[in-house]
């Protein structure tokens, strides 16, 4: 059999998860020949760290969720398992900013849903009209036509209004920078539609979940403690960096952007230009670009396909890390930090206290503030210069929680049409790019674009386009 060809386009999670899944069919002995294309001079996409002055500042994700096995997967493939470094428990609170105060979140609440009496009883988060109605949950009938609904119309449906303004929309929905009138419940949060049906009641659903948790098995001597959050000692580029070392960099090419993609009629079947010229044969094209990039560069192929790519919305948004030293903050930054409900119509989506939840970020006598601005309903914000976006965060630290201190450092990283938006439509959006994709027999898409957002879940898309193009390649 002659030597394949595979062209990856897109550097990010889900494209390094590709390259090495292609390095290890090499290793293997696939006879296979491949290459990564990456338009940025850097590789990680999303992902991305930055060290300065002992601090370690995430610009994208700062963390991923230890319930999906992926990432924890794709650290001992590549070597770095004693790496991963759980939150700092001991001082884990969250606050969420209802009616001009923080209120703690009250214990026991999982997702968006109270599992806990006293607390809930107790919290000063939401009033007893609205905490009676989410009680009510539990004998509110199911849906029963079947049909997809957003993921307000579910939350004020089963939980009431309240629950969504002040819990549902700033927790689920701020993962996403969505908008919850928007968000297709189906294409989100399956579990919650699963959980329905089969218990009538998400309180049931999550308390009977809970009962059949296993009692964490008693700590190995020296083992890394597994909580819900997790990142890398060195931030989270620490597995992109390291995914990219074992796929072998020679591989990776930075600064060669894809325009267009030629489909042939001989063999190898694909033809890949880059803006600079050059071009690569390929007999599979794996694309990991964001749906609207690949949508430009897949126009000539496919317009139909291309148009259902650029469809699926956007959202901007961007963080900002702010530095301070620890005695002039005047706060003692106690929890993982606070969610912004979009009713409260501030300028923040939420802010996390990095130096708290993760030990390790700021050098001693330092304190590491991050703040994500932005989201649904404030886009132009993430487009503000840096001076304006710095001060509009510090004006509203200073409102929140009341800090003046001026801070010693600042990161600004902006995620222009950053976050993808599974809205209403989206389940089907995806049923036309699945049928659409096989007339086109070596392409495959994968990437946040798609079915989950993320890091682990986009790693583990870029690990499935290999096996199918593996599949179809050699038969197997
Ligand atoms: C601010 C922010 C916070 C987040 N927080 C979290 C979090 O805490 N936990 C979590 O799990 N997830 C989080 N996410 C989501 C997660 O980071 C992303 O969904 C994931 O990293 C996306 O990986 P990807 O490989 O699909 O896409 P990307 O990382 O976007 O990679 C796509 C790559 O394709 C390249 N590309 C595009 N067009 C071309 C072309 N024409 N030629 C060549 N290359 C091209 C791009 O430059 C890019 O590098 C966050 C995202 C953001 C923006």
């Amino acid at each position: 059999m002659s030597m394949k060809r595979i062209v990856v386009i897109g550097g990010g999670a889900a494209g390094l998860a590709s390259a090495f899944a292609l390095k290890r069919a090499v290793d293997a002995g696939k006879e296979l020949d491949w290459i990564l294309l990456e338009k940025d001079n850097r590789l990680g996409g999303k992902i991305q760290t930055v060290y300065e002055d002992d601090f370690i500042v995430d610009g994208g994700p700062d963390c991923y969720l230890s319930e999906k096995p992926w990432m924890a997967q794709m650290a001992a493939r590549v070597g770095i398992s004693e790496q991963l470094l759980g939150s700092n428990d001991a001082r884990k609170k969250t606050y969420i900013y209802a009616s001009r105060k923080l209120h703690e979140l009250p214990d026991g609440v999982m997702m968006m849903v109270p599992t806990r009496f006293l607390p809930f009883a107790t919290t000063s988060l939401f009033s007893w009209p609205a905490k009676l109605r989410m009680g009510m949950e539990l004998f509110v009938p199911r849906k029963s036509d079947g049909a997809d609904e957003t993921l307000a119309s579910f939350v004020r449906r089963r939980l009431g209004r309240e629950c969504l303004d002040r819990l549902a929309e700033p927790m689920v929905g701020g993962v996403h920078a969505s908008d919850p009138e928007q968000m297709s419940l189906r294409a989100t949060f399956p579990r919650f539609l699963e959980m329905e049906q089969k218990y009538g009641s998400l309180i049931r659903a999550f308390i009977a979940a809970r009962g059949k948790m296993p009692p964490p098995p008693p700590p190995k001597p020296g083992a890394i403690p597994r909580t819900y959050f997790m990142t890398f000692q060195k931030g989270m580029q620490q597995i992109t960096d390291a995914m990219a070392d074992a796929a072998g960099r020679e591989k990776l090419l930075t600064g060669k952007q894809v325009s267009c993609i030629e489909e042939r009629p001989t063999q190898p079947h694909f033809r890949v230009h880059a803006t600079d010229g050059t071009t690569y044969e390929a007999d599979a094209v794996i694309v990991s670009a964001e749906a609207y990039l690949a949508a430009s560069f897949l126009r000539e192929l496919d317009n139909k396909l291309a148009d259902v790519l650029d469809s699926i919305p956007w959202t901007s948004a961007a963080t900002v890390s702010l530095a301070y030293r620890a005695e002039r903050l005047g706060h003692d930054l106690h929890g993982f930090g606070f969610l912004v409900p979009g009713v409260e119509k501030c300028r923040l989506m939420a802010a996390t206290f990095s130096s708290t939840k993760w030990l390790g970020r700021a050098p001693a006598g330092h304190a590491l503030i991050r703040a994500f601005v932005g989201g649904p309903h404030n886009q132009a914000l993430a487009e503000l210069e840096d001076d304006e976006m710095i001060r509009t965060v510090r004006d509203e630290l200073r409102e929140i929680m009341g800090v003046e201190a001026e801070p010693e450092k600042a990161w600004v990283f902006r995620w222009l049409r950053g976050m993808p938006q599974y809205t209403l439509g989206h389940l089907e959006r995806l049923e036309f790019i699945d049928r659409r994709i096989e007339d086109h027999p070596g392409l495959f898409l994968c990437g946040n674009s798609y079915r989950g957002i993320g890091t682990g879940d986009c790693m583990n898309s870029g690990e499935q386009a290999v096996t199918k193009a593996l599949q179809l390649l050699f038969g197997e």
